[in-house]
């Protein structure tokens, strides 16, 4: 439908190497055929579901493929320039930066190619205000955690307000988060700001209790945060009291299978209590989706107008990571282009 896509819209929840398309893939595959990896290693297409085990197994597949800073580059700048393509206004991309002995790449060469492909599409004029959070991997632990919050400290004061925050993310079930909470406390107090995965899976009520105490400033999924799934009213009013959006991506949930099916989807219940919750993707290139296509699937699952939707992807325009300013110009793009939406 014209009118998603037309829509002008806000993407905050976007890991870089689960955004990868599929063009990008086959570019990706044809530079190292020695490696031997398939197409549909990488993406959870129509219809098809995955265990939470099965979706990190891809991220480790597609990780293979992208090893070095070329690969980096052009993952990067494909992804910027489809999301732009999708009407995305505003987007913060998410990475975990890797090393590599074998190929030379180090974490903040990682760092400095993402911003390099940032700013390149801002010199090639793309419509898009492209922002950049460091990831923390969880598996990886406390120390790799303080390394990684150093780093982005760094990047923070020296990115040109590109790098404005960072994410913590990985297999849920891995580790814990007291280990990880005095690296995201010096990064809270190094004015880095805070999106958290938070209750993606259900036995993480004493972790999510902690971190919610930080607080962050935004929340990944919190699938599992509300009392009708086995969370808490007592989870729910640390969110309410200190108004953290929630970043919720439905598509991903559903493939993920931490979801029984789209109505049974969390965004109703925010939806409901009126708390700011974006849409967003995750990553779109494994789920195989786009972000218009999210908006398109959660008006007609609960039964958005298109001015609700329109709402809804306005509000966003709060909760990004970008200082006033930016927020204010996003407004007034929004007003801009609303009588060519409607
Ligand atoms: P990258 O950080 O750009 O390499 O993107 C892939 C990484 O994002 C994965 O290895 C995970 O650490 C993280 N990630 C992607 N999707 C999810 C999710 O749904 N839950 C938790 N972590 C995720």
């Amino acid at each position: 439908d014209v009118f998603y896509r037309e829509l002008p819209k806000v993407e905050l929840h976007a890991h870089l190497n689960g955004s990868v398309s599929s063009q990008t893939i086959e570019k990706l595959i044809s530079r190292k055929p020695h490696l031997d990896i398939e197409h549909d290693m990488t993406v959870i297409g129509k219809g098809q579901r995955r265990t939470l085990d099965e979706c990190f197994q891809v991220f480790k597949i597609i990780h293979q493929l992208v090893d070095t800073e070329e690969d980096i580059l052009m993952v990067a700048t494909d992804v910027i320039r489809e999301f732009a393509a999708d009407g995305v206004k505003y987007l913060e991309l998410r990475s975990t930066p890797r090393e590599d002995k074998s190929t030379g790449l180090t974490k903040k060469r990682y760092i400095e190619t993402v911003i390099k492909a940032i700013q390149q599409s801002k010199n090639d004029g793309l419509d898009i205000d492209v922002r950049f959070l460091v990831a923390i991997d969880r598996r990886n632990g406390t120390e790799v955690a303080v390394e990684t919050v150093k780093l982005a400290e760094e990047f923070m004061l020296h990115s040109d307000g590109l790098v404005v925050g960072l994410d913590l993310s990985g297999d849920p079930r891995v580790g814990h988060g007291k280990d990880l909470l005095p690296a995201l406390q010096r990064a809270k107090n190094c004015g880095l700001k805070l999106s958290l995965h938070l209750s993606e899976v259900a036995s993480q009520l004493e972790e999510t209790d902690l971190l919610l105490d930080l607080p962050p400033d935004r929340i990944g999924h919190g699938t599992f945060l509300h009392p009708q799934v086995g969370g808490s009213q007592r989870l729910v009013d640390k969110v309410l009291k200190n108004n953290i959006p929630l970043e919720l991506c439905l598509t991903s949930n559903i493939k993920g299978q931490t979801v029984p099916c789209y109505a049974e989807h969390h965004f109703k219940y925010w939806y409901l209590l009126q708390h700011p919750s974006v849409i967003c993707t995750d990553d779109k290139g494994v789920f195989s989706t786009d972000l218009s296509q999210e908006y398109q699937l959660a008006a007609s699952t609960f039964g958005l107008s298109r001015e609700a939707v329109w709402t809804l992807s306005q509000q966003a325009i709060d909760c990004i990571f970008a200082p006033d300013d930016v927020k204010q110009q996003l407004r007034q793009k929004w007003i801009d282009l609303k009588p060519q939406v409607f």
